[in-house]
């Protein structure tokens, strides 16, 4: 250390201690940037020392902030009890009388790079819990983030979302795709609800939110599907995608299976991810739709369908047009008014609309020139298409 700095930075100190007493912490502080120590305390002790001054705690611009960092530790170690993390970051509310002394005594000294008591106290505080915890501080994604709020005395605890993803069957009809959100609050969460946001766990939604819910200890699971279906529906092959953001997870290294049977859905490939897509993710589906003709379709008009095949059809919803892409398509009668469909277009085309022909163009009741109406329709394919 530069002895000559030091002897300026120890005059200093001496002049302002005598109006304005500060902790070790705080004195080292203002000139650990001049003098280029790190530790702000141990310059603190060693000033105080020159100074003639035993450790002093009684502080001006802190009062005892600073010296009752382990206390603060032991609350933060309490608030984030239940929750598994390896990263965390703190946030602190310092009452507003603390930063005006501290920018008081900081521009007396009239020193550059001074740290400020805030990044000081967090600083300390993300040390002290680290060594404690064997964690670490991590800016950019924590897995908890504190807030302390000296003014209320408080210290909140905020888990990271888990984001999923990963693919279902659905091997029974019956089970309606979305779940109702609770009446009481609209699904944003509350008491009636458990926080969950809905109440029932009967649709392939609840099915999920209950599992992954339980599985990492979180209060809601936001589900983006890749697509819809009827209730009366099937999802078979590999499965149709899905995005999960899961809100206050206490977990956070669950294992997940490679295959999750649940009742009548069955989940595959869950992983945690880093993003959910925030543009609409294109895909592709393979369905198999049963249709009823109003009018007889002799078997030979069915091949009309073809010219269906590599063609777009138009959606107008809205006041707006949307086009989706038919890639393959094959019928097959069952009987003299009804027959099946075997599909594969772009996803989002509404089946039962494409059947009908009710604002779409053309449909399957245009090109067989009869009403046609789809009665239901299952998945054999739900793709997501890569750009
Ligand atoms: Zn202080
Ligand atoms: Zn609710």
């Amino acid at each position: 250390m530069d002895k000559k700095k030091l002897a300026t930075a120890i005059d200093q100190a001496r002049s302002v201690i005598k109006e304005h007493p500060l902790c070790s912490h705080c004195l080292g502080r203002m000139f650990a940037v001049k003098l280029g120590v790190i530790s702000h305390k141990r310059l603190g002790l060693k000033m105080s020392k020159m100074l003639g001054r035993k450790n002093p705690t009684a502080c001006y611009i802190c009062k005892t902030l600073m010296t009752c960092i382990d206390d603060q530790v032991r609350k933060m170690i309490s608030a984030a009890e239940g929750y598994e993390f390896s990263t965390f970051l703190i946030g602190a509310i310092l009452q507003p009388s603390i930063h005006d002394r501290d920018d008081l005594i900081r521009s007396r000294l009239r020193l550059r790079g001074i740290p400020s008591i805030k990044s000081d106290v967090t600083r300390e505080l993300g040390k002290a819990f680290s060594r404690r915890t064997k964690t670490v501080v991590d800016y950019q994604s924590p897995d908890i983030t504190f807030t302390i709020d000296f003014k209320k005395d408080y210290c909140e605890v905020k888990p990271k979302a888990i984001l999923l993803q990963g693919r279902y069957t659905k091997d029974v009809r019956g089970i309606p795709q979305k779940q109702r959100p609770c009446n009481e609050c609209g699904g944003k969460g509350c008491f009636v609800c458990d926080f969950h946001g809905i109440c029932e766990f009967t649709s392939v939604e609840g099915r999920i939110a209950k599992f992954l819910i339980e599985k990492f200890g979180a209060q809601q699971a936001k589900i983006n599907w890749i697509g819809s279906e009827d209730e009366s529906s099937l999802v078979g092959g590999t499965g149709r995608p899905f995005f999960v953001k899961l809100s206050n997870p206490h977990r956070r290294r669950a294992a997940l299976a490679k295959k999750i049977k649940l009742e009548g859905v069955s989940l595959f490939g869950m992983k945690i991810i880093g993003k959910i897509p925030s543009e609409p993710v294109r895909f592709r589906t393979t369905v198999v739709m049963d249709i009823e003709t109003e009018s007889e379709v002799p078997a030979e008009m069915l091949g009309m369908l073809d010219m269906l095949k590599g063609h777009e059809v138009i959606l107008h919803e809205n006041s707006r047009t949307h086009r989706k892409t038919i890639y393959e398509i094959s019928a097959s009668k069952k009987d003299s008014r009804s027959f099946t469909i075997l599909m594969e277009s772009d996803g989002g085309l509404p089946l039962k609309r494409f059947v009908s022909g009710r604002e779409v163009e053309p449909s399957i009741s245009s090109v067989l020139g009869t009403v046609c109406q789809c009665n239901r329709f299952d998945f054999q394919k739900v793709a997501i298409s890569s750009r």
